[in-house]
C-alpha cells in the first residue's frame, strides 16, 4: 500500500514528531495488545444508548485516572473530561464519542452484544456498537496513557473529552452548555477521528468540509379517521403521507443544484393499528443533509412547503406539524491543521493516507466544538477530524479507497448489523494517529 501525495497550500504546524524518540514507544507498543483489546471487547459487549453511557464513562474514567489525569464525570449528563496539565504550552483537546445504536448485532464475534436499552419513546430495543464508538473510547484511553507516560517529551495541557450522545446530536451541545470551555481549559485545537469501513491502515483526510450539516424532523400529518369501509367520510392521512414521501424526493431531484449535494431520507413512517381502520394521523420522520447551512435551510423549507401542500390537497382538517431535532452544522476542517496532520500521519508505519475527493454525507456533532458562539466564550476552536479504517484487510483484498464513497465496498458499513472491527490493528493505528496528532502540537 502506498501513500498518496498530500497537496496542501499551507505548511504543517510542526515537523512530524518522532514518537519513538519522544519516549512514548513502550506505551505505544502496548497498543493493540493485552489490556486495550480487552477494554475494546468489554465496551463492545456492553453498549449503551445515547446519553445513557454510564458504564462506558466509568470505564474510561478509570483508565484516565490510572494514567494520572484529573477526571471530572457528569459533564453534560454522562460526559467526562480528563485533564493532564504538563507545563506551558497549548491546550490540545482529543474527543471520543461513547454511545451505541438501537441495532441487533448479527456478527459472529465471540464478544458480540446481547444488550438491550430503552429509547426515549419507552420502546425496548437491542443495542450494538455499530458505529465504532467503542473503538474511539479505547483509542482515547490508550492515547491518554501513552501521553501521560511520555510527559517528559511534551509540554502543554491535554484535554480528553469522552462525549455522550453523538448519534442523537445531543452530547457536544450538552457538554458545552455544562461548561466544557469555561470550567476546563479552553482548547487551542480540537482533534477527533472516526473508524470507517476500510481495511485497517487506511487514513482518510479532507481539507475543508468533510461531513454534512444535518437536521431531522417529525412531520405529523392530520387526517380524519374512521371505518376502513367508508373512506369517503374520512380524510386518509396514510395516503396523504405516502404522496408526501414520494413527492418530497423532488427536493433533491428537481430543486437542488447538482453541484451542491442534498440528501432527503424518510427513515420512519408510522400510522395506523389495523387494516380496516383509517387513523387520525400519520407521522413521517425525515433526515435531511447538505454541505452548508444555506443548502440545508433551503431543503428544509422545501420539505415544509411540500408537506403543507399535500395536506391542503388532501383536505386535511389542519396543517401538518413539524418538530425538528438532531440538528448540527457541517464539519469543516481547518485546512492548515489538516495539512500538518496528514503529513504526520503519512510518516507513520503502516498508514496509507488518502485525500477524500468529496465530503461524506454523514454528520458529526464534533463540529459543535468549532462554532464561534459567545455563549461558549469567545473565538471558534480550530479543529481537524479524520477517518481511519477498521476492517480486516485480509478479508477484503480488492478494496480501493474510492469504494468508501462510491458504495461499491462489500465491507459492512457503519450502522449495519454486521459492522465489525479488527480490534488489534485498528487500536494500534488509531492510537498512533491520535498520539502523533496530539504531539504535533504539544511536542
Ligand atoms: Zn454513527
Ligand atoms: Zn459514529
Amino acid at each position: 500500500m502506498s501513500a498518496v501525495n498530500w497537496a496542501t497550500t499551507s505548511p504543517p504546524p510542526s515537523v512530524p514528531p518522532d514518537v519513538a524518540a519522544a519516549g512514548a514507544d513502550d506505551a505505544l507498543h502496548e497498543a493493540g495488545t493485552g489490556s486495550w483489546v480487552d477494554l475494546f471487547r468489554d465496551l463492545h459487549a456492553n453498549p449503551e444508548l445515547s446519553m445513557h453511557e454510564h458504564r462506558t464513562a466509568t470505564r474510561l474514567a478509570e483508565t484516565l485516572r490510572a494514567a494520572g489525569l484529573d477526571v471530572t464525570e457528569g459533564v453534560g449528563a454522562t460526559g467526562l473530561v480528563g485533564v493532564l496539565r504538563n507545563g506551558d504550552g497549548p491546550v490540545v483537546m482529543l474527543r471520543g464519542d461513547m454511545d451505541a445504536l438501537p441495532i441487533k448485532e448479527e456478527t459472529d464475534l465471540p464478544y458480540r452484544s446481547e444488550a438491550s436499552g430503552v429509547l426515549p419513546s419507552g420502546t425496548s430495543v437491542p443495542v450494538m456498537h455499530a458505529c465504532g464508538h467503542d473503538m474511539h473510547v479505547t483509542c482515547l484511553a490508550a492515547t491518554a496513557q501513552a501521553l501521560a507516560q511520555a510527559r517528559d517529551a511534551w509540554s502543554g495541557t491535554l484535554l480528553i473529552v469522552g462525549q455522550p450522545g453523538e448519534e442523537t446530536f445531543q452530547g457536544a451541545k450538552a457538554m458545552l452548555d455544562d461548561g466544557l470551555f469555561t470550567r476546563f481549559p479552553k482548547p487551542d485545537v480540537a482533534l477527533g477521528q472516526h473508524v470507517m469501513p476500510a481495511p485497517a491502515g487506511y487514513v482518510l483526510h479532507r481539507a475543508g468540509a468533510i461531513m454534512a450539516a444535518t437536521a431531522s424532523v417529525d412531520i405529523t400529518i392530520h387526517g380524519r379517521g374512521g371505518h376502513g369501509s367508508q373512506p369517503a367520510s374520512c380524510v386518509d392521512p396514510v395516503t396523504t403521507a405516502a404522496y408526501f414521501v414520494t413527492r418530497v424526493q423532488a427536493v433533491v431531484a428537481r430543486e437542488t443544484p447538482s453541484f451542491d449535494p442534498v440528501v432527503v431520507t424518510p427513515g420512519m413512517f408510522h400510522a395506523g393499528t389495523k387494516a380496516n381502520i383509517i387513523p387520525d394521523q400519520a407521522v413521517v420522520t425525515l433526515n435531511v443533509r447538505a454541505m452548508s447551512d444555506a443548502a440545508l435551510d433551503r431543503a428544509l423549507a422545501a420539505v415544509r412547503r411540500i408537506a403543507e401542500a399535500e395536506c391542503a390537497a388532501a383536505g386535511s382538517p389542519r396543517p401538518p406539524e413539524f418538530e425538528m431535532f438532531a440538528q448540527g452544522p457541517a464539519t469543516v476542517n481547518d485546512d492548515r491543521l489538516v495539512g500538518g496532520l496528514a503529513a504526520a500521519h503519512t510518516a507513520l508505519p503502516g498508514a496509507t493516507v488518502t485525500q477524500l475527493p468529496s465530503p461524506f454525507m454523514g454528520s458529526e456533532d464534533f463540529s459543535e466544538y468549532g462554532l464561534p458562539r459567545d455563549r461558549y466564550h469567545g473565538d471558534a476552536v480550530p479543529y481537524a477530524f479524520w477517518m481511519w479504517g477498521g476492517a480486516d484487510g485480509d478479508r477484503y483484498p480488492n478494496f480501493q479507497p474510492t469504494d468508501v464513497q462510491s458504495g461499491e465496498s462489500d465491507i459492512p458499513g457503519n450502522h449495519t448489523t454486521r459492522f465489525e472491527l479488527d480490534a488489534e490493528p485498528t487500536i494500534a493505528i488509531g492510537n498512533r494517529l491520535l498520539t502523533t496528532s496530539a504531539l504535533s502540537y504539544l511536542a
